[in-house]
């Protein structure tokens, strides 16, 4: 019966973003105001000036390659593990940590070398890839000129 429950318990939603640079910061401020449930960590503590000032998560300064950091951050508690530090390497890195040591099934990691995106797939680990995006977008404001 116990374990019955256990099994069918929700986590609740906890987002672990890694990186505070442009991009994390900003996601951090705009899932806090949606009123998530945000913890974000950086290599730098100055990065964190970046965040709003009405932000209502968590930060924590430390390198997230470092499980003992992670483990400060309660991974084994994330719903979702974002992964934008600038580096690819740290990025697969970290998401793969977060996949195969700690089963976060929802990661998400930036990647700048769309070439390396098969690797992430094989992995099972979403990718957010600027160049893709930035050619999207630029196709769309192109076609919307026609
Ligand atoms: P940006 O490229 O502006 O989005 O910034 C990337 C952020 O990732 C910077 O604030 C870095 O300090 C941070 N960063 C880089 N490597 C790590 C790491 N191993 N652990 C935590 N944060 C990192």
């Amino acid at each position: 019966m116990f374990l019955k429950k256990e099994k069918n318990a929700q986590k609740e939603e906890y987002v672990i973003i890694i990186g505070c640079g442009r991009l994390g910061s900003m996601l951090a401020n705009s899932l806090s105001e949606q009123k998530r449930n945000v913890m974000i960590i950086d290599g730098n503590k100055s990065s964190f000036r970046k965040l709003d000032s009405s932000f209502g998560g968590l930060s924590l300064a430390g390198d997230a390659a470092d499980i003992d950091i992670l483990m400060e951050a309660d991974i084994d508690k994330a719903t979702d593990v974002i992964v934008v530090t600038e580096s690819d390497n740290t990025n697969i890195m970290v998401s793969q940590i977060a996949k195969e040591i700690f089963g976060i099934e929802s990661v998400i990691a930036r990647l700048y070398d769309t070439e390396r995106k098969c690797v992430y797939e094989e992995l099972n680990i979403n990718t957010i890839c600027p160049a893709d995006l930035s050619v999207f977008e630029i196709k769309r404001l192109l076609d919307e000129k026609e």
